[in-house]
């Protein structure tokens, strides 16, 4: 008879062993020191609960290419899986462990009763529509959404043949949107199978949309307040002209910053005057990226960071921000973490010393996850909300998480070490409660 080498628990400590040192553990640990939560305690709520690798074969141009996805079901000891799927060439499994756990983290400090997860797609558009593109003879983009439309089937259906509908409840994040969330509902016809539904779709949230730039202009506006500085004093660069970069660029400008600079993957605009951001989003949508849209006065991603700006606002990937440009970051007064994790731990010790304020992804980038809290209980059956009461309650839950994380500062040492207190205890006390610890 077959006997398993390993034993199940030393399996899983081999297997976690091997995920590389990250910001959230690290800053983890440092609030378990504090909040003296045992060692024990805190690798239950800090490690994932399960890990699921999935093979999705496609065919395109009459072959097959097999895609790598994963999804990480964090923690839900305080509702279901919540997080969104990422599409990206450089996914992998810790990235995504580590955004899943970003997510449990996220949804306890902003005090929603959700849990934490992630998916992660691995795909290399570019690279995969060389390859095709004589075959097929079609455009870049159309390409994309036409292999990404295939990739999300094979993906949906995995999703339901493992049983995961409403045990992990997805969203859009990077290279995912509302158009890759409707093939959920387009196979279950249930509305709180998946949030960042399009306009119009059974259960679909006014504001969702635009929530996540939305939360990051607020959370941003409220840091000025706090500090006593007019949004008018204030220029901004931003990294990422997405879904969430697009609309934080929109409502600052709305509240009155100049926004100077902006870069996507592909090019960058610099007008020291103040980019015209509705003019540039139309751009976008029209062209699917920046590249163009003044060729005259362009800026790369890595000039973009060392620019003299009071604010930083990184909306694209991870780790942007490390020990090796971090001396030479233009900032003058706060990074927001509008992207998941951008700065890095060392990163993160280095702006502290030289007094450059943070505030953590947790809280920045959680009006997305407020928003879909709120898709979420509409599609099981509640009320309908409009965009108004949508904005209404984003504002006071994020008054309320500045609040928390205010009170405990000073003795936490940052803002985000403050956001990892909160976030800790209100996870500890659940599990507690739940007799999972
Ligand atoms: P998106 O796919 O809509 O846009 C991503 C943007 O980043 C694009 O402009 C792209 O060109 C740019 N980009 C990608 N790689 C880059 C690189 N290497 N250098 C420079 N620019 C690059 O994604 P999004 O939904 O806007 O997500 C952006 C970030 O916000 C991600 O870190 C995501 O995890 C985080 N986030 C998103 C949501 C959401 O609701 N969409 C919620 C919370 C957090």
């Amino acid at each position: 008879m077959y006997e398993p080498r390993v034993r199940t628990k030393s399996m899983e400590r081999f297997v976690c062993s091997k995920e590389p040192q990250n910001r959230s553990e690290r800053l983890l640990q440092d609030s378990a020191k504090r909040l003296k939560i045992s060692r024990a305690a805190l690798e239950q709520i800090e490690k994932p609960y399960t890990f699921i690798y999935q093979r999705l074969p496609v065919e395109v141009g009459g072959e097959v290419i097999n895609i790598s996805s994963g999804i990480v079901l964090h923690n839900r000891a305080r509702g279901p899986f919540k997080g969104g799927i990422r599409i990206a060439p450089d996914v992998n499994i810790w990235e995504t462990n580590e955004l899943a756990r970003l997510m449990t983290l996220k949804t306890a400090l902003a005090d929603l009763e959700l849990g934490g997860g992630k998916a992660g797609i691995r795909v290399n558009f570019e690279k995969i529509y060389d390859q095709f593109k004589d075959k097929l003879k079609q455009d870049f983009y159309p390409f994309c959404d036409m292999l990404k439309d295939h990739i999300m089937k094979e993906f949906v259906d995995h999703f339901i043949e493992r049983g995961l509908v409403h045990i992990y409840i997805p969203a859009p994040d990077m290279g995912s949107s509302a158009r890759e969330m409707m093939l959920f509902y387009n196979k279950t016809h249930n509305p709180a199978v998946v949030t960042g539904k399009p306009e119009g779709i059974e259960g679909w949230l006014p504001g969702r949309h635009e929530a996540t730039g939305f939360g990051t202009a607020y959370a941003i506006a409220k840091y000025l307040e706090y500090i006593g500085k007019a949004p008018s004093d204030v220029t901004v660069a931003i990294q990422g002209f997405g879904n969430v970069g697009s609309h934080a660029a929109y409502y600052l400008n709305d509240f009155g910053c100049k926004i100077v600079a902006i870069t996507d993957f592909y090019g960058g605009v610099h007008h020291e005057e103040g980019i015209d951001v509705v003019e540039l989003m139309e751009y976008a949508r029209e062209k699917r990226n920046i590249k163009g849209y003044d060729d005259k006065r362009t800026i790369d991603n890595e000039s973009l960071f060392r620019m003299p700006v009071d604010i930083m606002v990184p909306a694209a990937c991870g780790h942007v921000i490390d020990k090796d440009n971090c001396d030479g970051l233009g900032t003058r007064l706060l990074v927001a973490e509008a992207a998941n994790m951008p700065v890095s731990f060392e990163a993160f010790i280095r702006l502290k010393e030289k007094g450059i304020e943070i505030l953590p992804d947790t809280y920045v980038n959680s009006g997305g996850a407020i928003a879909s809290d709120l898709e979420y209980k509409q599609g099981l059956g509640g009320m309908r909300y409009s965009r108004e009461e949508v904005f209404a309650h984003m504002r006071l839950r994020f008054d309320n998480i500045f609040e928390s994380m205010l009170e405990i500062k000073d003795q936490a040492g940052s803002f985000i070490q403050a956001a990892s207190d909160v976030a800790l205890k209100r996870l500890y006390q659940a599990m507690k409660t739940r007799s999972l610890i």
